[in-house]
């Protein structure tokens, strides 16, 4: 309906205009001036029934405009011709309040009054102009006018009524669909609301959008969602709408609104452009998200969290250390990171049982947290690793945190009613000083906590700056590693073991060697250290397996003797691909699994005793041979050694240095000897460098040498021809 009125007081607006333009050039003011109001009435009433007024309301307000224009005319009385003038629009009006009112007759009569006034007028010289009327033409025309008015006044009234029912009809059917969709709003799960595009009113809310938001339909319809403060800002409902001003519709878009309690929920709000009854509405799903934010969170919480502790972890640090850094660039502050490793905490994990070790870790935190202040972050990085991340003035004042934490956690711990003494080594970085990197910050914090264990347990050792070129040197040398373990550069040397008495080779250990193009020969005792400190060792670790298979093949292909060879394993190669490996290795170049033989250390079977007890013995069981390395430097526990099914130990060099001078030393070889013996293993001296060393193992009952007074490590080729080929004899 709104449409046709529009029209029709766009149509007055229009006719009234040309009026005005007619007239006022031609010194008629009045009745210029009366049609311009009538062109101001027919554009109000047009703005009127836009903005969505009743029909009564803008037809009342064109009426009283005519009337108005009507009175003017008789008034001034300016001739036959504005009568005229003012009369076709007095109809053409009145057809206007005519469709409005649906007030067929009462209008109808209104016209005719209209117009009897206007001629009565005219023929009683009520006119000011003075005169009576004899100018019958003009009279003529008058009645011509106003006689097709009526009937220009009639077709236009029926044009219009027939109009109105369609209109009726369609709003018939538009209230049917109305029904339809207010029965969809009342069924729906989700929010649903109508509201009006240009400034957001509220026209229609569903019940689920009440009872989502807590307020009653009064309180809603009419309103504005500003109005209503759901939005959080008024900003975030310019997101929402940006996109739909280009006449698009919107998919979930997440936001969360504020309920008329003040709760807020979130949601994924969708919306689509309508057309209702001629005014343009969005038509707003939401759906409460809330649930599934939460749950998100939950995961996202979990996924930066420790599970034990509740506290960050080493995702989570970093974050928040590089948030730090950027606060500390603004203010050109300092940020420490404190990196603080209990020390020998698997022992103390198996000497009090897991519960016990994990309520110690849980008292480190809490005492850890007492001595921090708000905005520090405390993590956990690993299962006794802890990190710290405080923003402070300097070094002295990063120095002095960790020496507090060293005696916070030196107070002994409550295990189950025992005392529990517990050291802890904290290495610290500095930003800006150390690195304007995070991931290079940890790392030197890294560095700093192996050197603090390097010098002893207990204490905190800063990062210096010297140690950043270590680190510099630790990355060049880490990628320079990894393309040689493809690219070449790598090779093995081999050093011969002798058996004491009869001074005959009985198998060689082979010794990684690596001769970089620009680093040069670097030793063992570096690059060795830094592939440990990643997965690098155990691709390395499989390139000597394959390399030392290759090897016993070669030679048995030159037909020289059987000699078994010992390689070196790396705490982090056992794990239970471990055995798989040993086997296709060896398979692949078919060699007998009693010809490897394997050096493990100590400290790789303290760290985790039974997953590698179980890989060792299926190792065992293949029938490849496990010897101790390094026996004596670490905690030389003979129940590791009874435990693992070894088959040997090699005397750490140390105590063959000065087995000869020192009586403490030759005590400690003989009762290893002793023991090892009474286990059933063979005893393997290394680092034999004198001739006195040689008599003195011999005497205590050595089983096999090793050491450069034998044979230094040599390669492949010349341990063929020079030993070899003289048979595996004495040297
Ligand atoms: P290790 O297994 O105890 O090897 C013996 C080390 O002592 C070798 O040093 C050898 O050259 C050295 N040596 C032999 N005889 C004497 C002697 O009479 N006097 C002295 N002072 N030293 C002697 P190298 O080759 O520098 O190896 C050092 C360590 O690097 C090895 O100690 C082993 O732990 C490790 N390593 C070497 N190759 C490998 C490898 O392929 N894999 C793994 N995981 N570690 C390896
Ligand atoms: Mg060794
Ligand atoms: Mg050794």
């Amino acid at each position: 309906m709104a449409a046709p009125l529009r029209g029709i007081a766009i149509a007055m607006a229009v006719f009234f205009a040309l009026g005005a333009v007619v007239n006022l050039p031609a010194g008629r003011v009045l009745t210029g001036g009366a049609c311009a109001a009538g062109t101001l009435a027919g554009l109000a009433a047009w703005a009127m029934v836009r903005r969505g007024a009743s029909l009564q309301w803008s037809a009342s307000l064109s009426f009283y405009a005519m009337a108005l224009v009507v009175t003017a005319l008789l008034w001034a009385g300016n001739g036959t011709r504005d009568y005229g003038l003012a009369g076709y629009p007095a109809v053409l009006f009145l057809g206007c309040v005519f469709l409005a009112t649906a007030a067929y007759w009462g209008l109808a009569a209104c016209v005719l009054v209209a117009v009897t006034l206007i001629a009565v007028a005219e023929i009683n010289g009520l006119k000011p102009v003075p005169g009576p009327p004899t100018d019958f033409r003009a009279l003529f025309n008058l009645w011509l006018i106003m006689g097709a008015s009526a009937v220009g006044g009639r077709v236009l009234m029926q044009a219009v009524r027939s109009a109105l029912t369609r209109e009726q009809n369609l709003s018939g059917a538009l209230k049917t669909s109305q029904e339809r969709l207010s029965k969809l709003l009342s069924t729906s799960p989700n929010a649903i609301v109508v509201s009006r595009f240009s400034d957001g009113t509220y026209l229609e809310v569903n019940d689920a959008f009440l009872a989502m938001f807590g307020y009653t339909r009064e309180e809603v319809v009419g309103r504005t969602s500003l109005q209503l403060g759901v939005w959080e800002s008024a900003h975030e409902r310019e997101r929402f709408i940006a996109p739909l001003r280009d006449g698009e519709a919107l998919r979930d878009f997440e936001t969360r609104q504020r309920r008329k309690n003040g709760d807020w929920i979130e949601l994924s709000l969708s919306a689509e452009h309508m057309d209702l009854d001629g005014v343009e509405c969005l038509l707003i799903s939401a759906t409460d998200i809330s649930a599934r934010r939460a749950a998100e969170r939950r995961a996202e919480f979990l996924s930066t969290r420790d599970a034990l502790t509740g506290l960050p972890n080493r995702v989570l640090a970093l974050d928040r250390l590089q948030q730090a850094m950027a606060r500390a660039r603004l203010s050109g502050g300092h940020v420490a990171v404190l990196h603080v490793d209990l020390d020998r905490f698997k022992a103390i994990n198996d000497a009090v049982g897991r519960a016990q070790g994990d309520a110690v870790l849980r008292e480190t935190c809490a005492r850890l947290e007492h001595l921090l202040k708000e905005g520090d972050t405390l993590a956990r990085i690993g299962g006794n690793e802890f990190l710290v991340v405080t923003p402070l003035a300097g070094q002295a004042e990063a120095k002095a945190l960790g020496e507090a934490m060293l005696s916070a956690i030196d107070v002994p711990y409550d295990a189950g009613g025992r005392p529990l003494r517990v050291t802890t080594c904290i290495g610290v970085s500095l930003f800006p000083e150390d690195s304007p990197d995070a991931e290079t910050l940890l790392l030197c914090a890294d560095t700093a906590v192996h050197e603090a264990k390097a010098e002893g347990r207990a204490r905190v050792c800063l990062y210096a700056n010297v140690m950043g070129e270590r680190v510099q040197d630790r990355l060049l040398v880490e990628s320079s590693l990894r393309d040689s373990l493809t690219g070449g550069g790598l090779t093995l040397a081999y050093q011969p073991k002798f058996d004491v008495r009869s001074r005959t080779i009985t198998g060689v250990e082979a010794l990684a060697r690596w001769n970089h193009a620009k680093l040069g020969s670097v030793p063992p005792s570096v690059f060795i250290a830094i592939a440990e400190e990643s997965d690098l060792i155990c691709d390395l670790g499989h390139w000597v397996l394959k390399e030392a298979c290759a090897q016993i093949a070669q030679w048995r292909e030159l037909g020289l003797p059987a000699l078994p060879i010992a390689v070196n394993l790396s705490a982090r190669q056992i794990t239970p691909t471990l055995p798989a490996q040993l086997f296709s290795c060896a398979r692949d170049r078919g060699v007998a699994p009693d010809m490897l033989e394997l050096e493990v250390t100590e400290t790789m079977l303290i760290a985790r005793p039974e997953s590698s007890r179980k890989v060792l013995e299926q190792v065992t069981r293949h029938g490849n041979r496990i010897v101790l390395d390094d026996f004596g430097v670490g905690y030389s526990s003979m129940a590791y050694v009874k435990l693992l099914h070894l088959n040997g130990i090699k005397i750490d060099r140390s105590f063959v240095a000065d087995v000869v001078a020192d009586r403490h030393d030759r005590a400690i070889v003989s009762a290893i000897v002793g023991l090892a013996h009474g286990l059933g293993l063979k005893v393997v001296a290394e680092g034999v460098e004198t001739e006195d060393q040689l008599d003195a193992l011999e005497e205590l009952g050595c089983d096999e040498a090793q050491g450069f007074l034998l044979c230094r490590p040599i390669s492949g080729e010349r341990l063929a021809s020079d030993i070899l080929e003289r048979g595996v004899g004495r040297r």
